[in-house]
């Protein structure tokens, strides 16, 4: 079998009329989830918490949370992206009347909000916002109480039912931020909040619930430990749990997907498998039950595990052999890794894929974890590989990634088989701009191969493959680049 990657094909131009801006590139990522946008934030730990998340999502993407955090702090990110934004918050973060300015401070900073209902046995007694506090001196927050600082009700409330139209209504009417909804004993059953209608008509692509809030996954390992972070992170809401592991046919890999499958905890989540790089591989995830197919077995920038161990399979041929397995068994496949440049994004779909999971791509983007790094007058951001020695490690803190490389029996850091490495990437400024050239580019793919949507784009897509002289005429080449474009030569 000969192995071909992203660097050895390309799409052939085809008769079309397709106009780039009118493209749909809606696409499946699991056997229940669509997303406007097929482009997956990877579950590492210098690419996807929540602020991550909650950008991917507003632009119809979705980020998966990565699992080098404790379960309780991994919950807690995926509960900050589920309470972002919503048509209606269900189950609003409240707080007592006897509860201090200082202890309701720390409340609001835990879940990133601003303004709280406040509540005595479920009864709503008033609202307390940044107005209220506006002029009550800081030295005072540790001994005010909330009931002496709110605003009592009665308040502009609505009946949990309340239409959208209406709710903005009394919201521009009443001048208000919040609406507290409430039952007919006075009950506090939801909140509706300005801040959400804004960013609906914002980000018209977001990929959101049935509740209207943005969809989060996240990542977990298959050891016993794995199983109880699993249901923290049901409990916390999350769309999308991604089993993930460098062999995703490993055995116990494969048990955890089936053990999850069959257990009623998890009948609201979407599962995704991986990484697997062959059919066989896929069909073993599809019959263990995965919702998805995440495909990729060392193309990944920051990856080692194709020199350390000498196992994987270049990506476009890994994608395309996994896709004879989900093709006809109508689960979607994910390209998981080896993207550098928007082109990719087509040719991974042209080979198989649904969608595509970005490290490196995205790595660079305001927000990701961690601060910018200054190097000759340059900005860049870490990236480093989940199997890297500093995410196995920690460096001193508790990893809880080396079970992807099944090393968690592995108690000191020099005993550690690093399958990655750590490096760093340009700066490239707000998510929304990286991702506008990556979707743009995309739609160029679209209109090139003469399709309006995604299916369409894998039906038609046709490759040539190309010799390394092809490559390198691909490339702008002969000239010295002197402006970099905003899609090509900062990373290059
Ligand atoms: P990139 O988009 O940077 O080329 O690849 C990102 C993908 O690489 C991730 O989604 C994940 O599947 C994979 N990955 C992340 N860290 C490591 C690592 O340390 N070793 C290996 N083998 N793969 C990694």
């Amino acid at each position: 079998m000969v192995g071909l990657t992203y660097d050895d094909v390309l799409l052939l131009p085809q008769a079309t009329n397709v106009i780039p801006s009118e493209v749909d590139t809606s696409s499946r990522l699991t056997r229940k989830i669509s997303l406007r946008t097929p482009l997956i934030s990877a579950a590492m730990d210098t690419v996807t918490e929540s602020r991550m998340a909650i950008a991917m999502a507003r632009q119809g993407g979705i980020g998966i949370i990565h699992r080098n955090l404790s379960p309780e702090d991994q919950a807690q990110q995926v509960r900050q992206v589920k309470r972002s934004e919503s048509g209606m918050v269900q189950d609003p973060v409240t707080v007592g009347p006897e509860a201090t300015i200082s202890q309701l401070d720390e409340l609001c900073g835990k879940y990133r909000v601003s303004g709280l209902p406040v509540v005595e046995d479920g009864k709503l007694l008033g609202i307390i916002t940044n107005r209220d506090l506006r002029f009550i001196p800081e030295e005072e927050f540790p001994t005010k109480t909330v009931r002496e600082t709110m605003t009592p009700m009665p308040l502009v409330t609505a009946p949990a039912n309340v239409s959208k139209p209406e709710a903005a209504r009394l919201l521009a009417k009443h001048k208000i931020e919040k609406l507290p909804l409430i039952d007919d004993d006075g009950r506090l059953s939801g909140l509706i909040t300005v801040k959400d209608f804004v960013k609906t008509q914002q980000y018209p692509n977001a990929s959101k619930d049935a509740h209207g809030r943005l969809l989060v996954g996240a990542g977990v390992g298959y050891l016993s430990e794995s199983w109880d972070r699993a249901l923290l992170l049901a409990d916390a809401g999350v769309d999308v749990l991604v089993v993930d592991s460098a062999n995703g046919e490993a055995k116990l890999a494969l048990d955890m997907i089936r053990r999850m499958r069959g257990d009623s905890a998890f009948d609201d989540v979407q599962i995704i498998g991986g990484n697997v790089a062959t059919q066989s591989g896929a069909q073993a995830l599809i019959d263990a039950g995965a919702d998805a197919v995440k495909v990729g077995v060392g193309p990944g920038s920051i990856c080692t595990t194709r020199v350390v161990a000498g196992v994987g399979v270049p990506q476009i041929t890994a994608i395309y052999e996994a896709s004879k397995a989900c093709g006809p068994a109508g689960v979607p496949l994910i390209a998981d890794g080896g993207l550098q440049y928007s082109g990719d994004i087509g040719k991974a779909l042209v080979a198989g894929a649904d969608t595509v999971m970005l490290g490196s791509l995205l790595a660079g983007c305001d927000e990701t974890p961690g601060d910018l790094v200054f190097v000759n007058g340059k900005q860049y951001k870490h990236y480093r590989g989940m199997g890297s020695l500093g995410a196995m490690s920690s460096r001193g803190k508790r990893s809880y990634s080396k079970d992807r490389y099944f090393q968690s029996d592995v108690t000191s850091d020099d005993k550690i088989i690093p399958e990655g490495i750590e490096g760093q990437v340009p700066f490239c400024g707000v998510l929304g701009s990286v991702l506008y050239e990556l979707v743009g580019g995309l739609h160029q793919t679209m209109f090139y191969s003469g399709a309006t949507t995604i299916p369409e784009l894998k039906e038609r897509g046709r490759f040539v493959r190309m010799t390394s002289a092809g490559l390198r005429e691909s490339h702008p080449h002969d000239v010295q680049m002197t402006v970099e474009a905003p899609n090509y030569g900062g990373r290059a």
